[in-house]
């Protein structure tokens, strides 16, 4: 899944969970059955480090949208901003320890990253894993859902 869709989610647990023990075992959670989904991704195995700004447009594209919504709506009764980080950073934990294997070579990380990349529905390089409008209707459903209940909350 997009860094996006795991940002607008992790807000939304930042915001619905008031226990930090919870969020960061939430956030985590819903990170790994959100890769359940089938979906595209934009980065492969065979992506190289200079392939790093798509990482980075879709990380300012999420927190972009969290900050345009709470600037608009302020923060729903009860939220503080240390829970909804604390869910963001726990939301995008897996892909980044991922970066971490890949990149900075920590082999000690494989079995999480095995354990990631197993739960992916389709092989990685598969023309179903590929970053496609039709491959990825679930990141956008799952997104738009978010942010609807974010707006609302
Ligand atoms: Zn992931």
């Amino acid at each position: 899944m997009t860094l996006a869709t795991h940002i607008i989610t992790g807000a939304l647990i930042g915001i619905k969970i008031k226990n930090p023990f919870y969020i960061v075992v939430v956030s985590v959670a819903v990170h790994f059955f959100l890769d359940i989904l089938p979906h595209g991704d934009y980065v492969n195995k065979k992506s190289t480090l200079r392939e790093w700004w798509k990482n980075a447009l879709d990380f300012s594209l999420g927190i972009a949208i969290i900050l345009l919504v709470f600037l608009f709506r302020g923060l729903p009764e009860g939220a503080t901003i240390s829970n909804i980080t604390l869910a963001i950073i726990f939301s995008l934990l897996p892909d980044f320890t991922h970066f971490l294997y890949r990149y900075l070579n920590m082999s000690f990380l494989r079995p999480i990253k095995n354990f990631h990349e197993g739960l992916h529905y389709y092989p990685n390089t598969s023309p179903e894993r590929e970053f496609r409008l039709k491959n990825n209707l679930w990141d956008i459903f799952i997104s738009f859902v978010s942010f609807l209940i974010l707006i609302l909350a």
